[in-house]
């Protein structure tokens, strides 16, 4: 869909990254640090004052308390601590159970780890999943439990007696969790309840975020990954042979970004919280139905009222109807639940003011 866009010339907000830069004291600490001759390997676990900087994010958002030098890796960005979390805990045959829709890598690394990928569907328009299909899908034959709270592409944050649900799930039948919380700052009528925060959870789960959500810096790519020191070490056993080390200069920049004042990711949240209603509203004026989009970058709208109902074509003709592109929501779900999520597009709101102005006038254009 990007390519799309770019070969159109349509507005993009299909795939998820924000065109403004943020903080300017990150930006200039990752100069400073390449001026500076911050430039090789850096450990594998990564330079302390990151890892110093993520266990104090830790507590001071969450109270959640981590040993600096065991709890916590540095990663190519979440993506990679995916990757290496599930190649290293996932034995052939093992299952895997996320919601449905999913963050498109989900299904790609589990199968790549030779697991089973069981689901739970997440029904538009609340996206709340339904307990007893939860407490069908994990059993003891499930490894992983993978959560993705914030979750994309839904925008969807899970209630507490999820969350709770979740953790004696993975208590009963001795799973891990791994809960991917890269939209943990954009969540706009917070705060943001962290799984590994919950009784009886650190002891199981990992926590992946990423310095790219937070300080709009998805080109970078660090992220990184905290738990029990016996579980971290099995992801940096993985992370030794798939890029060993990475993002020099960038680390300290996103030390300096955790280290920023509260008032700064309020702002920020704050910032992207009216981005959503720009384009919610605009999606709405336009005649699509679209569900409450409670946390991060992407809101998901029903074409079905504007006769998109097969929203793959939708999709394709979108930028050439309308200048826009979004991503239909069936690139999110298993092949025999297409027709569930078939008129459902997601669209990115993570951009500047004036392009979801412009995006929302243009669709104006399709009623
Ligand atoms: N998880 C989710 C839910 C995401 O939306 C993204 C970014 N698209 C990632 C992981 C990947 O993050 P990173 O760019 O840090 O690898
Ligand atoms: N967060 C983004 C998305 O879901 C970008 C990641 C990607 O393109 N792989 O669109």
């Amino acid at each position: 869909m990007s390519a799309l866009a770019l070969r159109t010339g349509a507005i993009n907000l299909g795939q998820g990254f924000p065109d403004e830069d943020g903080p300017a004291e990150v930006l200039a600490e990752a100069q400073r640090a390449i001026a500076e001759g911050v430039n090789q390997y850096p450990p594998g676990i990564g330079y302390p004052i990151l890892r110093e900087a993520i266990a104090a994010h830790q507590e001071r958002w969450y109270g959640i308390r981590l040993d600096p030098g065991r709890e916590v890796l540095v990663t190519a960005g979440a993506t990679e601590a995916l990757a290496a979390a599930l190649l290293a805990l996932v034995d052939t045959g093992d299952e895997v159970v996320t919601f449905e829709p999913w963050y498109d890598a989900y299904a790609a690394l589990v199968a790549r780890a030779g697991g089973i990928h069981r689901t739970v569907p997440l029904r538009f328009p609340d996206w709340r999943p339904d307990p007893d299909e939860l407490r069908r899908a994990v059993t003891d034959r499930t490894k992983i439990i993978l959560l993705n709270a914030p979750h994309n592409p839904t925008g969807a944050v899970f209630d507490r007696a999820t969350l709770e649900l979740v953790v004696e799930l993975a208590e009963r039948h001795d799973a891990i969790i791994v809960t991917d919380e890269v939209y943990e700052h954009l969540v706009f009528d917070g705060p943001h309840t962290p799984l590994a925060s919950l009784p009886g959870a650190f002891e199981r789960t990992l926590t992946i975020s990423s310095g790219g959500k937070t300080f709009n810096t998805t080109g970078w790519k660090i992220g990184w990954i905290t738990g029990p020191a016996p579980l971290i070490t099995a992801v940096l056993a993985v992370k030794q042979y798939l890029t060993f080390v990475n993002g020099a200069p960038f680390q300290p920049a996103i030390a300096v970004g955790l280290g920023l004042g509260d008032e700064v990711f309020a702002a920020m949240r704050d910032r992207m919280r009216g981005k959503r209603e720009t384009l919610v509203a605009g999606l709405r004026a336009a005649g699509f139905d679209v569900a409450r989009a409670d946390a991060g970058y992407f809101a998901v709208a029903d074409a079905a009222p504007l006769g998109g109902h097969d929203a793959v074509a939708f999709c394709r003709t979108l930028p050439e109807r309308a200048g826009v592109v979004g991503v239909p929501v069936t690139a999110f779900v298993h092949p025999e639940r297409r027709s569930e999520v078939g008129s459902l597009v997601r669209f990115a709101f993570c951009k500047r003011d004036e392009v979801l102005a412009e995006a929302a006038s243009r669709l104006a254009g399709l009623g």
